[in-house]
């Protein structure tokens, strides 16, 4: 049985019974083992304790489930269906997963440490979204008809056309940080354009996918054609990203685990798209609304405890209101209740893992070291589970590391700057990273100028971190290729073929 304490929410019995028993992954149908047998544990971030086991998977199940994904693109039904029938299950995941909120939110919550608030008004909402705008993509997949545009022979006549079709078997490895959203990226442009998928869930947050896949065969989604496997990255992700039997790999997390991918897809030249990490800038100019700069500030770095790839990590703020905006931004994180997910006052819970809190802490540790300050946090919260206290970093030089590198935890790294010039570009710019960018003026001209010259592939204006299944998503430069939702998203899952007919 799985503990919560008396100020959390009573676990739901699906859930409990769910969590309590070892789970299996699904290949080609079906509910298995490991052929290792072996199995790993999953924690509780709030508390560390072991909450539940699933299984590792080695290069020997990923075959399995190559296979068997390849044998249901080959042999239908699925790759057989007409396109509206394909929306109408991708529809009925989506239905499914709002049906299922609260247990998916519950599981959302012990698995990633995340508040129940948050996972049940944002992670599980945003979820089935996704599925029904892809959804509607399915019967809207039309080629083009095309006039060739030079005769080589007098007289001769073509008609040339354009399809699109699927591109196979998708390998999708996903991380920890919104798990069930990250399926749901995933999985929903894949699915509604008639791919099969092989997904590896990030060993950390194992069990929303799991009971995702359940539903997705309530839904009727034919057997094999998503597969779902836990286990570790070395030994089930690798495996996968190699897979000659995958035609295409689809991976968010880390920079530097991205470029193993890329390397693994080499052999087979793979299609690769790629969602890596982030250090955004936040731009806050002298002109902005005050208030809604400071809470629009800490939502860009405290959501989701900082673990988030758009984070806006690096705080620029202009000279006249540097001192109110860093105060009343060290004082809204004070404000902020941290706790276990399951609370329902809990506004920040705990990191995701041990390793995590570690190399947040180690962050910490190396900008005091450098000379940055703590206006507020500036280390690990309580002695149980993996806390940290939300952090503003001031007295922060641009050569530091907690203002260069990937923290993904809750701390950002204020800076200030004086005009609004092309340094203030150069600094915003002066990363290996382009995910995300926010700027914060009512002066219109400045910020639609800032926002043509940021090399980020998303930039909010007076907004932060909003995301919806119309709006592409992805990076420039080392945080990744390609984009996400949309309906730029297709092009990664679609091959285009050109028919030209003599007449
Ligand atoms: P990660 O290692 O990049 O993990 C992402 C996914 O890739 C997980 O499913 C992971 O498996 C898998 N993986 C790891 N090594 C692999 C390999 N050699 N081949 C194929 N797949 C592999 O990220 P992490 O270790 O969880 O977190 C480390 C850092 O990555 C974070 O601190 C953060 O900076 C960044 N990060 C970024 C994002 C983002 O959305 N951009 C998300 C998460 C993390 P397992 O985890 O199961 O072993
Ligand atoms: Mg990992």
């Amino acid at each position: 049985m799985c503990a919560v304490a008396a100020s959390e929410v009573s676990l739901d019995p699906t859930v409990q019974s769910f969590v309590g028993e070892p789970r299996k992954m699904l290949i080609g149908g079906q509910w298995v083992a490991a052929e290792s047998g072996k199995t790993f544990e999953i924690y509780n971030p709030a508390t560390a304790e072991v909450i539940g086991h699933a299984q590792s998977a080695d290069a020997s199940d990923v075959d399995k489930a190559v296979k068997a994904a390849r044998k249901a693109f080959d042999e239908g039904p699925w790759t057989r269906m007409s396109p509206s029938e394909r929306q109408k299950i991708v529809w009925r995941i989506g239905e499914l997963i709002d049906e299922n909120t609260e247990k998916l939110a519950q599981l959302e919550s012990l698995d990633n440490g995340k508040p129940i608030s948050v996972a049940r008004a944002a992670d599980v909402p945003m979820s089935a979204d996704m599925f029904r705008y892809m959804a509607g993509w399915a019967t809207k997949l039309d080629g083009k008809s095309i006039s060739p545009s030079v005769v080589y022979a007098p007289g001769a006549e073509w008609h040339a056309y354009s399809r699109r079709e699927p591109v196979g078997v998708c390998a999708q490895i996903i991380p920890w940080n919104f798990p069930l959203l990250m399926e749901a990226w995933k999985l929903a442009p894949a699915l509604a354009t008639g791919n099969c998928v092989v997904m590896k869930l990030a060993e950390e947050t194992p069990l929303s996918g799991l009971f995702l896949a359940e539903l997705m065969q309530q839904a009727g989604l034919p057997d094999g054609v998503v597969n779902m496997l836990t286990g570790f990255g070395e030994t089930a992700g690798a495996p996968l990203a190699a897979h000659p039997g995958a035609d295409k790999v689809a991976f968010t997390g880390s920079t530097e685990v991205g470029k193993l991918i890329v390397n693994a897809s080499q052999n087979d030249l793979k299609r690769v798209s790629l969602e890596l990490g982030g250090k955004s800038p936040n731009i806050i100019l002298n002109d902005c609304d005050v208030e809604k700069a400071i809470a629009g500030a800490a939502n860009a770095i405290f959501f989701n405890g900082g673990q988030c790839c758009t984070a806006g990590s690096r705080l620029f703020v202009q000279e006249g209101v540097y001192d109110e905006i860093v105060e009343g931004l060290a004082n809204y994180a004070r404000g902020i209740k941290l706790g276990p997910g399951l609370d329902p006052e809990t506004q920040m819970g705990p990191l995701v893992s041990q390793t995590q809190l570690e190399r947040v802490t180690g962050y910490l540790e190396s900008g005091k070291a450098q000379g940055a300050r703590a206006a507020s946090g500036g280390g690990r919260h309580g002695d149980t589970g993996y806390f940290v206290d939300p952090t503003v970093l001031v007295d922060v030089q641009d050569n530091m590391k907690v203002y260069q590198e990937e923290i993904f935890g809750p701390v950002v790294a204020a800076t200030k700057f004086k005009d609004f010039d092309d340094d203030l570009i150069r600094r915003a710019n002066d990363t290996v990273y382009g995910l995300a960018s926010g700027i914060w003026t009512q002066d219109i001209s400045k910020a639609h100028k800032l926002a043509a010259r940021i090399r980020a592939g998303t930039v909010w204006v007076n907004t932060y971190n909003i995301f919806d299944p119309s709006l592409p998503f992805g990076g420039y430069k080392q945080s990744g290729w390609g984009r996400e939702m949309g309906e730029k998203v297709l092009d990664h899952y679609l091959e285009h073929k050109t028919v030209c007919v003599g007449l």
